[in-house]
């Protein structure tokens, strides 16, 4: 990945041509501002402060080639992929930037790497794909005098598929096109489809309870997950594989989560599917998110529904239709229909079915008739297939946005059904009022797409004209909004996590003695402090 953004050189994703127009005229941003990142060579990173003696062990024991110093490892490695994160890079910010970076290739050497950075005092991050959004990779010294980034590329090498359980043992280190490629070649599919797919890991989907885009069908990365080998500064914890158990509590879901702060995930046992023979998306209308969000609750409590779901709020919807539109007389003719049905600036849904034939075509008859009761309107499969085809955009057009000086930010939450609407105004409106009043008005849209039968996530975007502090600016909309949810109800994560940015709201979440009991357990696995400091625990 570049060092500065999203995906490699030479691929980018243009903003659409009714883009520049739209953020003059909603956000008041300037066309004409270009903000590019620094060059390379003005990258600041930290003076080496390795211990020697710690640097010549870990090439004695994963080779020189494996332990490297240069600076274009050492930036790759600085920070996560957030806004601030971004924002921080590209003016030549990498003073966070690991010592060195350690690529080991099997679970004992990860061991023996626990072991020389306990002895020296060194603080170890592992690092999956490094897409963080929750500062979750970059190295906080926290009292060590350095820090090692542990990266998990080279151990990349198992998929061993039982076909008879439907469970695939997986190394930690496999990126998501890859794993995803080889489970296709034994005819299986994890389902697990993160935004971040292409450049995400195993071990960080595992490491940080990762929810992807169809996990109302697949369900999310915890619930795929039935064992764990997990490293740790005191010892391997290996846990059983098996469906169910009711052997106390589950020592694999401590280590689910747990953010590189206990050990390194080195491998996993994950559930898998037969892979899909037919997918269908397609595009549902409702008049209001109101609306909308009582038929996807209704779907969903009736067991009947796609594998990605998603219902956009009406800014969303606006903004989705605006970059999408192409002016043509099919399109024109579609927004007559809506208008005609009392549409006209309502919220757009996609629903995806993957799946066999038939069971495909079952639940969309079923899903239609629930969603035809609940006032929905079949638009038919170009939105579905669009959504579809762009599923991975997102991050690569937030680097145009972020070339165009533009504030371009996303944060998750989850509630109960009863309370997912007033969550959704409460922290729109926290935004809204946290940017309008500092001269920055800005663009907030939500959707839901994670959907349970109690409740469902909101995933808030939001956009406003950069300040001069940008770093400020982020922070105090950030802020805002963390209160607005914690206040409202809300976690402060679905699936995002803790990492460094949700920290201070842990206690709302656990409880105080709940996280002293996470303490407790850090302290046993990681009698040093070593792993991961500075995130996770408060
Ligand atoms: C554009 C974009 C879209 C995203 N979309 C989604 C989404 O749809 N759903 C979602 O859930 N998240 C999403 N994320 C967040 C992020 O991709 C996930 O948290 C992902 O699971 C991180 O995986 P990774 O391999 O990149 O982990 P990293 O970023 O490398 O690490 C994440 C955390 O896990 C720890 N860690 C990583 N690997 C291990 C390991 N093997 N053992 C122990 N600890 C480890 C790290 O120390 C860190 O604390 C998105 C991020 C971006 C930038």
């Amino acid at each position: 990945m570049r060092w500065w953004g999203w995906g490699e050189d030479g691929h980018s994703v243009p903003l659409p041509p009714a883009a520049e127009g739209l953020l003059r005229d909603e956000l008041g941003a300037d066309p004409g501002v270009r903000k590019p990142p620094v060059p390379f060579e003005q990258v600041r990173l930290p003076d080496i402060a390795l211990p020697g003696p710690a640097l010549e062990k870990l090439k004695a024991t994963l080779g020189d080639d494996h332990v490297r110093v240069d600076n274009e490892t050492r930036v790759a490695h600085a920070v996560g992929r957030s806004y601030p994160d971004l924002i921080r890079i590209r003016s030549g910010d990498a003073t966070a930037g690991p010592d060195a970076v350690a690529l080991p290739a099997t679970a004992d050497q990860v061991a023996a790497v626990l072991a020389i950075c306990a002895e020296h005092g060194v603080a170890v991050v592992p690092f999956g794909g490094g897409t963080s959004v929750v500062g979750g990779v970059e190295p906080v010294r926290d009292g060590f005098p350095a820090a090692i980034s542990l990266d998990l590329g080279r151990m990349a090498a198992t998929v061993d598929v039982d076909r008879t359980s439907l469970t695939a043992r997986l190394d930690a280190g496999l990126l998501g096109p890859e794993a995803e490629r080889r489970l296709r070649e034994e005819g299986v599919t994890l389902g697990h489809f993160p935004q971040s797919f292409e450049y995400s890991t195993v071990g960080g989907w595992l490491a940080t309870r990762s929810a992807g885009q169809a996990s109302t069908g697949y369900g999310r990365i915890d619930e795929l997950v039935e064992a764990v080998r997990c490293v740790t500064p005191a010892g391997v914890l290996d846990t059983k594989v098996t469906p169910a158990s009711a052997a106390g509590p589950s020592v694999r879901d401590l280590v689910v989560g747990s953010e590189g702060v206990l050990g390194v995930i080195c491998e996993a046992t994950l559930c898998v599917r037969p892979a899909p023979t037919a997918r269908r998306y397609e595009g549902w209308s409702f008049a209001s998110f109101a609306e909308g969000c009582d038929a996807f609750r209704v779907m969903k409590q009736a067991g009947a529904t796609a594998d990605v779901n998603r219902l956009s709020d009406e800014d969303e919807t606006r903004l989705t239709m605006a970059l999408g539109s192409t002016g043509s007389t099919s399109e024109k003719l579609g927004k007559r229909y809506l208008r005609m049905r009392g549409h006209e600036g309502g919220c757009l849904a996609i629903l995806g079915f993957e799946g066999e034939e038939e069971d495909v075509e079952d639940r969309r008859r079923r899903t239609a008739a629930l969603l035809r009761a609940g006032g929905g309107v079949s638009i038919g499969h170009r939105p579905g297939e669009a959504w579809e085809r762009s599923r991975y955009a997102a991050p690569y057009l937030r680097d145009e946005l972020l070339d165009r000086g533009v504030l371009v930010a996303t944060l998750e939450t989850a509630t109960n059904w009863s309370n997912l609407r007033t969550l959704h105004a409460a922290v729109g409106d926290a935004l809204r009022t946290v940017l309008s009043g500092r001269g920055t008005p800005p663009l907030v849209m939500c959707h839901v797409s994670h959907l349970y039968s109690s409740g469902a996530s909101l995933y808030f975007t939001f956009l406003a004209r950069q300040e001069d502090d940008a770093l400020e600016q982020w922070r105090a909309a950030k802020t805002a909004a963390s209160e607005a949810i914690v206040a409202g109800g809300g976690t402060i994560t679905h699936h995002h996590a803790i990492g460094r940015d949700h920290r201070q709201w842990l206690a709302a979440e656990s409880g105080p003695l709940g996280i002293e009991v996470l303490r407790a357990a850090k302290e046993r696995l990681d009698p040093a402090g070593i792993m991961n400091p500075g995130k996770l625990l408060p």
